[in-house]
């Protein structure tokens, strides 16, 4: 309960923080999204450049979305609720991280097969999706052989997630300081990648099982409730 509490604090830190961030990044993403969208309508695109602005154009959307619905998560209501059983959600952040596994040499393994549904909000589990993928990927840098394997499915009447890496791995202390804001071990992180995930799965009262071995790999199981 204590850290439940601490934890509740912990965000209640970000999503002030959050708010300002959120105003200072608006400008930059509305210049960059307007001269894609400008390179969009040249005639000198190949086909393929051409899906790269969009998909580009796309993600900028979510920065945006980012921003204004998730940074400041502590907001309850949101517009992209749905009752639904995440295939959507999981086909498509898969899709989205393929192009950031390929350049790190990673394979990627996916399987669904989940009859159960539940309520969520699709833009924000698109996002924690993607923050798992990313970490996962990330903790393979530089490593042999590497795979990232998701999985989802149904057990009894819960929906699992596993995220599993053949990464760096984590000690127990590592583990614990998991979803603490800002605790990174990147020199571009933000630590804020995981408070978001623990977020998204502690509203939909589910919870994160985290299991790892130092130079091993890492497995995230996400339960959630139907
Ligand atoms: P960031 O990715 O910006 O560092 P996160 O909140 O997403 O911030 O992650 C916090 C830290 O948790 C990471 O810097 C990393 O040390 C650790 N971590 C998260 N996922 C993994 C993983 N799959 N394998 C190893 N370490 C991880
Ligand atoms: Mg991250």
């Amino acid at each position: 309960n204590r850290e439940r509490i601490m934890q509740s604090e912990r965000l209640n830190v970000v999503s002030e923080l959050a708010a300002s961030v959120s105003h200072e990044m608006r400008n930059p993403l509305t210049v960059t999204s307007g001269f894609l969208q400008l390179l969009n309508l040249s005639k000198n695109l190949s086909p393929e450049e051409k899906g790269y602005v969009e998909l580009s154009l796309l993600e900028l959307n979510r920065a945006e979305k980012i921003i204004s619905d998730y940074l400041s998560f502590a907001k309850p209501q949101s517009e992209s609720r749905v009752y639904s059983n995440l295939m959507a959600e999981c086909e498509y952040t898969k899709n989205v991280i393929l192009p950031y596994a390929t350049i790190h040499k990673v394979a990627v393994e996916f399987s669904f097969n989940n009859p159960l549904s539940t309520h969520y909000d699709s833009n924000e589990m698109q996002q924690c999706l993607i923050n798992l993928y990313k970490n996962a990927i990330e903790a393979m840098d530089g490593v042999d052989d590497a795979v990232l394997s998701i999985a989802v499915f149904a057990s009894g009447q819960n929906i699992i997630i596993t995220i599993r890496d053949t990464g760096v791995g984590m000690t127990k202390d590592e583990i614990s300081r998991l979803g603490k804001p800002y605790y990174s071990t990147k020199a571009d992180g933000t630590g804020l990648g995981m408070v978001m995930a623990y977020n998204t799965i502690n509203k939909l009262k589910g919870r994160i099982e985290v299991t790892s071995e130092k130079g091993k790999g890492t497995v995230f199981r996400i339960i959630i409730p139907a």
